[in-house]
């Protein structure tokens, strides 16, 4: 089979695997489309000393189950001719997180494309416990692919709000006009925010974004100008909830002096593990009572929710999906992720 694997920074490649070997408890699946992550890039340009050279990436997929090792005592009712989406974590349900509910933060946990061959291929492997624990769900073929592509990180989306609490008071400002600023914008709409705001250095990325209909575009420059446009806007009183929705450090300097008072401020990206530092002025959490989170990865419930949500025509999943490439083609896709001209690239495999 075709697979793009890792080999090391700046080292992705096309070349001929042989289809994996399932075992008792496990499925095999035809993948149909990937998505490209943010962390993908990430991964691609700076290297991740969590992922072993050899990796085949790829953990926003949608595919259908061509072989079927279950056994009897293993729950739920998948057969092969299935298609299938799955929540990508592993945890080992055991340790003090799992058993607070906090699965994303399990300190045994194992991810699909980390510690397990991931989508970007022809075939993938269902590790047994996936199926164990109810991972694996089974999709009406009649709902469009892009939609269930982006389940995966509209979920980790959906993880950040649970604390960020947004509702018919709020006022939400996104930093970083890409797919995952666009998801935080419509999840603040459908939880009812008054007004979002989006924000990037790149007029390219907001004017792709202006097909969802925010409230309001603002360009993010040097001069600071964007500061006064957000003042503007909220009546001097500055947004209520901000949300960094990219990997800059300057994006999370920026949020703490939008920010009003006693706002929530969520750093949803990380930054490069090479130089994740960030030069703030804490005063701002002092003198202003600000709350600010970070958030990682997502629970089951929080890919339940975004199931539901991609599933509702009402939520505009699809158009986050802006390109699609076959795989052949895979490193293109980063070029139309950090050019801003695209949102979500979808990797078309089969
Ligand atoms: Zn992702
Ligand atoms: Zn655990």
């Amino acid at each position: 089979m075709k697979a793009a694997v890792y080999e090391g920074k700046e080292m992705l490649t096309v070349q001929e695997r042989d289809i994996p070997t399932i075992q008792s408890g496990e499925l095999l699946l035809k993948i149909h489309s990937c998505c490209v992550c943010g962390t993908d890039l990430r991964t691609y340009r700076n290297g991740d000393k969590k992922i072993a050279p050899g990796r085949i990436l790829g953990h926003e997929f949608y595919g259908e189950i061509v072989e079927s090792a279950i056994t009897e005592d293993q729950p739920g009712d998948l057969k092969v001719g299935d298609r299938v989406v799955m929540y990508i974590v592993i945890p080992c349900g055991k340790c003090r997180y799992c058993l607070a509910g906090m699965p994303n933060l399990c300190i045994n946990r194992t991810t699909i494309s980390y510690q397990h061959d991931g989508a970007f291929a022809e075939y993938m492997r269902v590790p047994a416990a996936c199926v164990d624990r109810g991972h694996v769900y089974k999709i009406d073929p009649e709902i469009e692919t892009s939609r269930l592509c982006v389940a995966e990180p509209l979920g980790c989306v959906i993880n950040a709000h649970g604390r960020l609490n947004v509702g018919l008071k709020d006022k939400v400002a996104i930093i970083g006009a890409g797919p995952i600023g666009v998801m935080h914008g419509l999840v603040s709409r459908f939880s009812g925010a008054q007004e979002v705001y989006m924000l990037d250095t790149s007029a390219n990325r907001l004017k792709i974004t202006e097909t969802f209909g925010f409230d309001n575009y603002i360009q993010v420059d040097k001069d600071g100008n964007h500061f006064e446009k957000i003042n503007e806007l909220t009546d001097g009183f500055g947004p209520s909830v901000v949300i960094v929705a990219c990997s800059s450090p300057y994006a999370q300097a920026d949020a703490l002096e939008m920010a009003g008072k006693a706002a929530r401020v969520e750093f949803f990206g990380g930054l490069p593990k090479s130089n994740p530092f960030a030069t703030l002025n804490t005063n701002h959490l002092h003198y202003k009572e600000l709350l600010v989170t970070g958030s990682y990865s997502e629970k089951k419930s929080d890919f339940e929710a975004s199931l539901a949500l991609v599933t509702n025509p009402a939520f505009p999943a699809d158009k986050i999906v802006t390109h699609r490439l076959p795989l052949d083609r895979i490193t293109d896709a980063f070029g139309l992720m950090e050019t801003g001209e695209s949102l979500k690239v979808r990797i078309d495999v089969a």
